[in-house]
């Protein structure tokens, strides 16, 4: 089969702008990322333009190879920049500048230097670069749960490698004092199979990096979708989804299970009395108590209204109880001191606890409801537990 390279640099430049107008089209979709994107479009406009240097000689060779060399430096930089932002963090402002020094070295070297020494100038910029896009990919905790993290790891992965072994080539043949350009044929081959993958990073990379910001707006909506808006704890859907998991975990492992249900007491009275403001205040608040009295392996959610449910695993009768107490107390205690307005807030608490783990959430959670509903009837602002259990004021 024979491939000319023009072909090879036609269809690149082509994907390569397709890719860099899709990338900026899809900035409208996904607000929270406008930035990489416009930032990976912009590396793809500056491949495009590298490219076309090289492809329709508006700039007569040698002269052209030292602005192809830049826009593609500069294409590569916004590459592993995006990645970085996405993953919580940017290049600092100073490499940028410190680009401009490094242009004007080029420009006054360019006439000079040979395509080899451009060459090698090049692989010796893109394997780096693209090797710390690899590992901001592999290691980034952004992207651990992105479905497109493995294949982005392997493309840019394989991108680093390929020009690593470019510039050993190139390399060894300087130093044994042979010109790669003195076996043409192996030079040509060589220049096809970089293009050939060049084009394939072309086409692969744009594609996973644009899923992985997909992705990863999918993944806020799920999250979104079992967060509580006001007080950010998992909502009731979230609850029944990871609690069936969570007793699971408890059964195979021997553990106990409680489930604490929390309702706060005379909270339409809050409302009318302090206004809705406060009313959602007091509720962070609570939120806030559970988040800081739970452990991280424990499960809390905002059931709905002023309701709150907390499961708890591989804990005492005792420790639960206790537990339960101390929260209800903190809340009493906070919420007298929320804002200067001497809230009279008190929750009141239904509890099961569960040896051996061997009833499901929905049984458990009618068991801890029935608690709850002695807890209010006996005067509120107490903690009950489930029936044949002692009574804890
Ligand atoms: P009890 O002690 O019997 O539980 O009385 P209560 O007033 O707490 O219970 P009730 O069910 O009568 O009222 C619950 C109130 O909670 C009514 C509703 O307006 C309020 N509420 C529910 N969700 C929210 C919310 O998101 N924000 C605010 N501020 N109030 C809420
Ligand atoms: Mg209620
Ligand atoms: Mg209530």
């Amino acid at each position: 089969m024979y491939i000319d390279l023009s072909t090879i640099y036609a269809f690149m430049f082509a994907s390569l702008a397709v890719s860099g107008a899709l990338t900026f089209w899809e900035r409208r979709f996904h607000p929270l990322r406008k930035d990489v994107l416009a930032e990976w479009a912009l590396a793809y406009a500056a491949f495009t333009l590298g490219c076309a240097l090289l492809i329709f000689a508006i700039i007569p060779t040698p002269y052209q190879r030292a602005p192809a060399f830049l826009l593609n430096l500069f294409g590569y930089v916004a590459l592993l920049d995006g990645v970085l932002r996405l993953n919580g963090r940017a290049l600092p402002l100073r490499l940028r500048w410190a680009s401009l020094p490094f242009a004007g070295l080029c420009f006054a070297l360019f006439p000079h230097l040979s395509y080899e020494t451009w060459s090698l100038f090049c692989s010796a910029a893109i394997a780096p670069i693209c090797g710390a896009a690899t590992v901001t990919l592999l290691r980034g905790c952004s992207f651990s749960a992105l479905r497109s993290r493995k294949p982005a790891v392997l493309v840019f992965g394989f991108h680093a490698i390929f020009y690593a072994a470019r510039v050993t080539l190139f390399l060894a043949s300087g130093l044994m004092g042979e010109s790669l350009a003195s076996f043409p044929e192996f030079f040509t081959a060589l220049a096809k199979i970089t293009m050939f993958e060049g084009v394939l990073f072309a086409i692969a990379a744009p594609m996973l990096l644009l899923s992985l910001v997909r992705e990863e707006g999918e993944a806020r909506i799920l999250e979104a979708s079992n967060t509580d808006y006001l007080t950010g704890l998992p909502n009731r859907r979230a609850l029944f989804d990871r609690s069936v998991r969570r007793i699971q975990e408890a059964r195979s492992d021997g553990a106990s299970v409680s489930v604490m249900v929390f309702d706060l007491d005379h909270f339409k009275l809050i409302n009318d009395t302090h206004g809705h403001q406060t009313g959602d205040d007091v509720l962070k608040l609570f939120a806030g108590i559970l988040d800081r009295e739970l452990r991280s392996s424990d499960l809390a959610a905002r059931f709905g209204g002023e309701e709150f449910v907390v499961l708890l695993t591989g804990q005492t009768r005792e420790e639960t109880r206790e537990l339960a107490q101390r929260i209800a107390r903190a809340f009493a205690v906070e919420a007298a001191r929320f804002d200067g307005l001497a809230i009279n807030a008190t929750v009141s608490v239904g509890l099961v606890h569960c040896v051996d783990a061997d009833r499901g959430f929905e049984t458990l959670l009618a068991e801890a409801d029935a608690a709850l509903y002695r807890a209010k009837a006996l005067g509120r602002n107490r903690v009950e537990q489930a029936p044949g259990l002692a009574a804890v004021a």
